[in-house]
């Protein structure tokens, strides 16, 4: 089934390796969930609770949803990911009792983490044009945040690239208490960025990734637009490597060499 069905829970196969930068957040992250994960005796023991509610927030592609993933990921959580819009795109009646059933699978298969992209799409300020639609499952989705002991081991991430529109009763510690912001990367992030998405990649010994992101071309590029750079010229290479397959086969007298049978490069240049 796909993972984008409403509740379906699994352990996403995204690893730490695959992101590149987000050191603060990795370290919040490891602090917060994955380690009340591991050590929950030693948690509960010490008396200090740790946040299991976060806004993330900042521009489209910059790894948001990958850095959830890898945290469920390492900390063996389930992980329901939840489309804000879709959500919202409801019958009257439909949203609140949809958020109830999330919470509610999400306790049966604990821990899990709960992400809610675009949260924002179910969270407008109470006031604002619009709001009277997410009114009623805005407050289904705090009292659910509020429900205390009973959420033990449900962690819920929120995702938007807009906060300033968010219903501030959202935002107090308990519920998304703890705001993190996931930037455009800086040079330095965004050659580990380059490195993280070319890890399943052959790459030529000549591709300089610390040259690339330093190029004023990706100046202001994301991680989206930095894996898809690394995705194109893959492409590019194969289809050159193919096209000089076949070239050779021709002019060995229709002889076919199999592409699969070696090393494909990577270029980018
Ligand atoms: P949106 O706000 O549009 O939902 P997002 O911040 O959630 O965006 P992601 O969906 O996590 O962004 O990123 C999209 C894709 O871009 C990822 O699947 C990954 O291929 C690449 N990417 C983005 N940021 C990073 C990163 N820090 N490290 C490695 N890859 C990244």
């Amino acid at each position: 089934p796909s993972s984008k069905r409403e509740g379906f829970a699994s352990i996403p196969n995204v690893k730490w390796e695959d992101v590149g930068g987000l050191d603060l957040l990795r370290t919040e992250f490891h602090c917060h969930i994955v380690n009340s994960i591991k050590y929950a005796n030693e948690y509960e023991a010490s008396g200090i609770s740790s946040h299991t509610g976060f806004l993330l927030y900042g521009p489209p592609g910059c790894g948001k949803t990958l850095i959830a993933k890898a945290v469920a990921n390492e900390a063996g959580a389930n992980f329901i990911h939840i489309e804000g819009p879709a959500l919202m795109n409801k019958y009257v009646g439909e949203t609140e009792k949809a958020v109830r059933t999330i919470f509610s699978h999400a306790r049966t298969c604990s821990p899990c983490i709960i992400f809610f992209d675009e949260v924002d799409a179910l969270a407008t300020k109470r006031g604002n044009e619009g709001a009277w639609v997410v009114e009623r499952p805005l407050t289904q989705l705090m009292i659910e945040l509020d429900g205390g002991n009973q959420r033990k081991g449900v962690y819920v991430i929120g995702a938007t690239n807009r906060p300033e529109v968010i219903d501030r009763a959202l935002l107090r510690p308990g519920r998304l208490g703890k705001h993190l912001y996931v930037s455009l990367p800086n040079q330095e992030e965004r050659g580990l960025i380059l490195k993280a998405v070319s890890r399943n990649k052959h790459l030529d010994t000549d591709v300089d990734l610390i040259a690339i992101a330093r190029s004023e071309a990706c100046a202001n590029f994301s991680g989206a637009d930095l894996a898809h750079l690394m995705n194109e010229a893959a492409l590019a290479a194969l289809h050159e490597y193919i096209s000089r397959t076949e070239a050779a086969a021709t002019a060995h007298e229709g002889k076919s060499v199999s592409p699969s049978q070696s090393f494909v490069p990577a270029r980018i240049k």
